[in-house]
């Protein structure tokens, strides 16, 4: 069992600029999953924008399971990232994969992403704790909530108390769906820890068609907030367009957030 506070001296509302993870507002991450051209990760931006959204997503340094797959235009990328938030305003949250990338990433994301594959990668968690960007560390999709909340406490031990944590999905028997989201983990850690925490329904699930509700699953249980994967055309995205919202999920997911973000005692300005 978890004691109350399991991971210490981390920041129990972790501040990117004027957005505010953790407390009563909630925070709407969205945005591509890979960004794939100027093009695309502007639209995408825009829609982003125009939705209340809080912070753009979008990859240029991709976890792909296969090596033939499209592995993100890297520097190319966050040029185009931050591009759209000198157009928008938004924040920008996207992954860095390898220690010797932090530097460069650190100079174009407001929040650092550490994906599902390298959350015990104890070498780049050790690297984390040398900057103060906010590091939003995704759980394992075999990691036990203890390992999870331990890897979190690597980057707040050496030195960088900003950390979000993300639940993204559990690999489990269950095939009908890609992940499965654990909320049971989400209101475990609002019970027994202050860490802020986001729900990644569309990592989750894998299916458009479920991304809202459980969204709306997520926060009804505690998350501070959501990440969702939103793209201009899913049908030619490079990357995981099976699970991308379209301009008009983006929206209707805001209409529901809105509707329900009392119910876990928070506001979405939008
Ligand atoms: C992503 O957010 O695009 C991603 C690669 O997520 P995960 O690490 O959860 O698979
Ligand atoms: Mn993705």
């Amino acid at each position: 069992m978890l004691s109350s506070v399991e991971v210490e001296n981390y920041n129990q509302v972790v501040e990117v600029g004027d957005v505010k993870i953790g407390g009563e507002k909630l925070t709407v991450m969205a945005g591509p999953c890979a960004v794939e051209s100027r093009e695309q990760l502007l639209t995408a931006a825009e829609i982003v924008k125009e939705n209340g959204a809080d912070i753009l997503r979008g990859g240029a340094f991709k976890p792909r399971t296969s090596p033939n797959s499209f592995q993100g235009l890297g520097e190319e990328g966050l040029k185009y990232l931050a591009e759209a938030k000198e157009k928008t305003g938004l924040k920008i949250v996207t992954e860095v994969m390898d220690s010797q990338d932090i530097e460069l990433v650190d100079q174009y994301a407001d929040v650092l992403q550490i994906g599902s594959r390298n959350m015990q990668n104890y070498g780049l968690l050790k690297e984390l704790g040398k900057v103060d960007t906010p590091v939003m560390l995704k759980r394992g999709y075999a990691a036990k909530v203890k390992e999870w909340l331990l890897a979190a406490q690597y980057i707040v031990n050496y030195g960088n108390p900003n950390v979000i944590l993300c639940a993204r999905g559990i690999r489990t028997f269950e095939p009908s769906t890609r992940n499965t989201l654990d909320l049971n983990s989400v209101a475990l850690i609002k019970e027994k820890t202050n860490l802020p925490i986001i729900v990644d329904p569309s990592h989750g699930t894998g299916v458009r068609e479920l991304v809202i509700p459980m969204a709306k699953a997520g926060v009804t249980v505690g998350a501070d907030g959501v990440m969702v994967e939103v793209h201009p055309d899913p049908e030619t995205a490079l990357c995981d367009g099976q699970q991308s919202l379209r301009a008009k999920d983006l929206t209707n997911l805001m209409n529901e957030l809105n509707k329900i973000a009392s119910i876990s005692g928070k506001k979405l300005a939008i």
